[in-house]
């Protein structure tokens, strides 16, 4: 099967053979990042190509167990910052019977990373969003870079971790 990477992206998207060619759970796939694109992301996108893409791919690459977290998300919010980070609120949410308590997840990537190769802004990515799917909150765990960093190993993302800790690095 063809790597589900942003050319795989492109490819079905914009040719109707390829298109036809996927499987249910890949088309799936397919509007549900379409969806967090245009859903959970302000703005930023019009101006951050290569972020944009990275985004992409490593939504379409994420295992399905991460997927179904992430995807369908609305308490996920991404912007561009001057650091890369995930930031978490709790917020209340008032219903008729009790009162929920939610995480709000702000998830920031630096305008420096559209100077860096694609391939660390790919590791970048995902080391974000394994903040997001690990919970992690503001400053804890103590060791949440590394448990982030494992994670999206775990996710298929190794080569661009390592990729991206060789590069000077500020998250
Ligand atoms: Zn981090």
């Amino acid at each position: 099967m063809r790597m589900m990477n942003i050319d795989w992206w492109n490819a079905a998207w914009s040719d109707s053979k390829v298109y036809e060619s996927l499987s249910e759970e890949q088309k799936t796939r397919l509007v549900e990042v379409e969806d967090f694109l245009g859903n959970n992301c302000l703005g930023w996108i019009k101006g951050s190509e290569k972020i944009r893409q990275a985004l992409t791919e490593v939504l379409c690459r994420l295992p399905n167990e991460a997927g179904d977290v992430l995807l369908c998300n609305s308490d996920i919010v991404v912007i561009d910052g001057s650091t890369s980070c995930a930031w978490s609120w709790q917020y209340v949410c008032p219903t008729p019977n009790n009162i929920l308590e939610k995480w709000l997840y702000i998830v920031a990537f630096r305008a420096a990373l559209r100077d860096m190769p694609y391939k660390a802004v790919v590791g970048e990515v995902a080391h974000e969003l394994a903040h997001v799917f690990l919970e992690h909150r503001l400053y804890e765990p103590e060791d949440s870079q590394e448990q982030a960093d494992a994670t999206a190993r775990q996710w298929g993302f190794q080569e661009e971790i390592d990729f991206l800790n060789a590069q000077p690095r500020m998250v």
